[in-house]
């Protein structure tokens, strides 16, 4: 099959192609209408049908494949793995639905699992699928504060948390965490369920409100918990995004478009049939470890790795050993990710078999060429870029190798995944752009299946962030884009990043591509900073690889590579060398935080910074002046 015909397909034939894909899934009931759009921007995949992400992750497989392993947990932070089978995946589950129920938990209700990445993460997830529950699972490295925050936003009956998790070998305990948050939630839940790995040694607990785990799984070694059939359209989870320009939107998902897109996208994309290995380094408290530690691979009848740890411990081999060990054929990882590993001794990725590994897919942000060309040299792997968002669960742009490879262009996240009308706007006419032209990136509605519904309990919110950009009715999540004559397409950055010298605009990541090419560079952030004469001026902050070079000279060089590269008007105004740049916890650029320091405003939102640290520091070098 070739992708154009495939892609053509869902574009021209929607209902008739996403009825074809329908079938990859069990239904209880079928589906009654493919595509239900009365109410735009609102639209309904399978109506009428109904269905279940665990049945269709785990029971579906307990015939053909019970034997076959499902999740494998290795930690090295415990320096342990736990390997389970369908079988046991299935037995497990039921246990811990069982477990909910006897707490209460019923169809509907919300459930916060606030976990480390761990199997009985994985497990309290597919539990809640299966009894209809909504699972809202907060990342285990937010604190009390975002968990607090979360628990307002979804109500939950239960909350489902581990002991403690463990980072770089430190212990770090969540139970205290949860009873700070709860005690700021005005709507804290009715029961605290604590999965206890042993970490924390001697456990807060309050009587009447927290639960052991471990009891109750006894009490329920052998309960069969019947699948609960959602109509496709009903909610399966709520999941933040990452707060990169903003306050976190609560993406909700439904099911039976989720599944199907899913579906779809293991074999099409990520090329995994049943049997075969993928290993996504994604935590699960993001839409990665979601789609595609979770919920994907089980759906297509493969083995997911959950790996809990940092990709250098115990050491930078880590990840090449796990692929080795269990065969991997797919790996899903972040730039961020990659970058770390380049800093290591190369020689890690020559001293294991990775015969089986075929594909390393990155996502997240942009994948810059030096970054994407290191590691596919080093690897000796085909590489994809892979742009989405946690709003639309699976990827908006790709290359398709389990349909046909279509070469690889650095730089660019490729094609348009099926179902996905993807268009260039002009911002300020509306209008579409022509090839090479730059545009803002919007989905021509209704969004294919497995995209968001709406904003978690917030309509409004659901259409002003997403459909109120443009007169047309037009998603768009604000990324700059070029897309050149074969189609393929350039992402430049998020609209908010693009700086306006003298009527020039440039995009911060073509700055920050310049900048990054000079060697000394580690890595580097391009804000624009206004200014009184040229509207604004490219500002700089630099992390260098060693930490005794000479920043001032760097920061020299800096400025002439830019000039040299991109020209006298691109010239950064200023360059700040820093140890750190802020982040958030999903490994992304803090722009706007950085923006507001050196323009001496609030930096807004840092629920989800990950280091404070990295932002004192900046705000000392602004003072400093260097
Ligand atoms: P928020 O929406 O809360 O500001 P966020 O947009 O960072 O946070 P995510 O859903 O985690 O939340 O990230 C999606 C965004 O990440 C995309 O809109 C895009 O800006 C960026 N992104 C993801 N993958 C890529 C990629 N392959 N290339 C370039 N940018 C990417
Ligand atoms: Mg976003």
């Amino acid at each position: 099959m070739r992708y154009e015909d495939l892609y053509r397909r869902s574009i021209e034939q929607p209902e008739a192609f996403w009825a074809e894909a329908a079938t990859a899934i069990d239904w209880n009931v079928p589906p009654q209408r493919i595509l239900d759009y009365a109410n735009p921007p609102f639209r309904k995949w399978f109506v009428g049908g109904t269905t279940n992400l665990c049945h269709n992750a785990v029971d579906r497989h307990l015939a053909e494949r019970g034997d076959q392993l499902a999740l494998v947990g290795w930690s090295s932070e415990t320096g342990s793995v736990r390997e389970l089978t369908f079988r046991q995946l299935h037995r497990e589950v039921n246990t811990f639905a069982a477990a909910l129920q006897s707490l209460g938990v019923d169809r509907g209700d919300r459930v916060v699992v606030y976990m480390p990445h761990t199997v009985d993460a994985a497990i309290a997830m597919l539990a809640c699928a299966r009894i209809g529950a909504v699972h809202s699972v907060v990342f285990g490295g937010f604190a009390s504060h975002n968990l607090a925050l979360r628990i307002d936003d979804a109500r939950p009956k239960v909350l489902v948390c581990a002991d403690a998790g463990s980072r770089g070998g430190k212990v770090i305990p969540f139970k205290p965490m949860v009873d700070e948050a709860l005690a700021r939630a005005e709507h804290p839940p009715v029961h605290v369920l604590v999965v206890n790995r042993g970490l924390a040694g001697e456990l807060p607990m309050r009587p009447g409100r927290d639960v052991e785990y471990g009891p109750l799984r006894e009490a329920h070694a052998k309960a069969e918990v019947p699948v609960e059939w959602l109509e496709s359209n009903e909610p399966s989870y709520i999941l933040y995004t990452s707060g990169t320009t903003g306050k976190p939107k609560g993406v909700q998902r439904d099911v039976g478009g989720y599944a199907v897109a899913l579906a779809l996208s293991m074999w099409s994309i990520y090329d995994i049939r049943p049997g075969q290995v993928m290993f996504s380094t994604s935590d699960i408290g993001w839409v990665v470890g979601h789609s595609y530690n979770v919920y994907g691979p089980l759906i297509a009848g493969a083995t997911s790795i959950l790996y809990e740890g940092l990709p250098t411990s115990p050491d930078p081999g880590i990840w090449w050993r796990i692929c080795e060990r269990y065969g991997v054929r797919t790996m899903f990882s972040s730039p961020t990710a990659v970058r770390v590993l380049k800093k290591q001794d190369p020689s890690w990725l020559q001293r294991y078999d990775l015969s089986r590994l075929q594909y390393l897919f990155l996502a997240g942000e942009p994948l810059d060429e030096p970054t994407a060309g290191w590691i596919t040299g080093a690897l000796g792997k085909t590489v994809i870029d892979n742009y989405w968002q946690t709003e639309t669960g699976w990827p908006v742009l790709t290359l398709m190798p389990g349909v046909e490879m279509r070469p690889v262009k650095l730089g660019s996240p490729g094609l348009p995944s099926p179902g996905y009308r993807l268009r260039v706007i002009d911002e300020a006419t509306g209008q579409d752009v022509g090839p090479g032209e730059k545009g803002v990136l919007a989905i021509q509605p209704p969004l294919p299946p497995g995209c968001l519904t709406t904003v978690w309990g917030n309509d409004e919110r659901f259409i002003a962030s997403y459909f109120g950009h443009f007169k047309e009715l037009l998603y768009s999540s604000l990324d700059w884009a070029i897309r050149d004559e074969d189609g393929y397409t350039f992402i430049l950055g998020r609209t908010d990043d693009v700086i306006n010298v003298a009527g020039h605009r440039l995009g911060t990541r073509e700055i920050e591509e310049s900048v990054s090419s000079h060697p000394s560079v580690a890595e580097a952030a391009v804000i624009g900073v206004h200014d009184e004469v040229k509207g604004q001026v490219p500002v700089v902050f630099a992390t260098l690889k060693r930490s005794d070079g000479d920043a001032a000279e760097s920061a020299a060089q800096m400025m002439r590579t830019v000039t040299e590269q991109l020209g006298a008007v691109a010239r950064p105004s200023r360059v700040y060398v820093v140890n750190a740049l802020p982040k958030t916890r999903s490994g992304k650029l803090l722009r706007r935080s950085l923006q507001a320091l050196a323009e001496h405003r609030d930096p807004g939102d840092l629920s989800t910074l990950d280091d404070p640290n990295a932002l004192e520091e900046v705000r000392r070098a602004l003072e400093r002046g260097a």
